[in-house]
């Protein structure tokens, strides 16, 4: 084994489509050609929007495919003792605050600068509640309330290992971010932070519709003193609109009984010059491409 360890993290809102085999399949591959670690980490935080039994049906159809966890399977809901211990870490160092803003008074404010809003500008929060004082945690003010990481200002630049060289502003572009949400639930940028810090993930791969929110990671990997994996973003499977495939857009469940012609479909998408459907095929081809002879 190296010292690699990569993951695959599948949120159950549904079963896994072609588009989310992609992502499996890729950094399944990668951790593989590195003779790694991959482990699989169920997202399931946001109870509102997984579906019961789902976690198990992915299970079973990265089974079929032979894209077996090499530890034990981790889910997020029995994972928020580092979620907890994050977030007081990040308030000792005064890196958060509350926030009542609702998505409307967010808007307004905006446009009380004047003018039209792209739908990305109408995105970015404005600080609003950055500036207002706390004093502890039993203020009522706090009660009901999300909670914003405070963003360091100025381009932040990070590599990719596909994609090279990205800047983002996250201060211009996105703003002070949630990390936790007014319902309690833990965000994403959090718990994705915390948990792959705790598996000392060297390696992230996924999909590249993600890579829009690498540089707010980096950025709060930074605040809690934690490495910065590497990053590879794939290339996405469409479908035939164009459109990525998502569960929202109604994509079908990607098809395991046909394990091979799953894999095949990711591994094209993927770039990998199939002759044959095989996944040593495809894990050579991997390897020409991405092997890092010192990850
Ligand atoms: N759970 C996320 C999703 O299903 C993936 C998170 C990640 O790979 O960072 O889109």
């Amino acid at each position: 084994m190296s010292g690699y360890i990569g993951r695959f993290a599948p949120s159950p809102t549904g079963p896994l489509h072609a588009g989310s085999m992609v992502a499996a399949l890729a950094s399944w591959l990668d951790a593989k050609a590195h003779q790694g670690t991959w482990i699989v980490r169920i997202e399931d935080l946001d109870q509102d929007r997984c579906v019961k039994g789902i976690d198990q049906f992915i299970l079973q159809q990265l089974t079929k495919c032979q894209l077996l966890s090499t530890e034990p399977v981790q889910w997020q809901s029995k994972r928020v003792r580092g979620y907890e211990s994050a977030f007081e870490t990040l308030n000792e160092l005064n890196l958060i605050y509350p926030c009542h803003c609702t998505r409307a008074k967010i808007l307004s404010e905006l446009l009380g600068n004047g003018g039209q809003l792209t739908r990305n500008q109408s995105k970015i929060y404005p600080g609003t509640c950055r500036s207002l004082e706390f004093k502890d945690h039993e203020d009522l003010h706090i009660q009901g309330a999300a909670w914003r990481f405070k963003v360091t200002p100025g381009p932040l630049v990070w590599e990719d290992r596909r994609l090279g060289i990205q800047h983002q502003d996250v201060s211009a572009e996105v703003g002070d971010f949630i990390i936790k949400r007014s319902d309690c639930v833990w965000a994403y940028q959090l718990s994705v932070v915390v948990d792959d810090a705790q598996s000392k993930i060297t390696h992230i791969v996924r999909g590249a519709d993600l890579v829009d929110n690498t540089a707010r990671q980096i950025q709060l990997q930074k605040a809690l003193g934690y490495p910065v994996p590497k990053y590879l973003h794939t290339q996405l499977l469409l479908g035939p609109n164009g459109e990525k495939l998502s569960k929202q857009n109604g994509a079908a469940p990607a098809n395991t009984s046909h394990p091979l012609e799953c894999l095949n479909t990711a591994a094209q998408t993927l770039g990998l010059q199939m002759q044959s459907s095989s996944v040593s095929e495809a894990l050579a081809f991997w390897s020409e491409q991405w092997l890092e002879r010192y990850p």
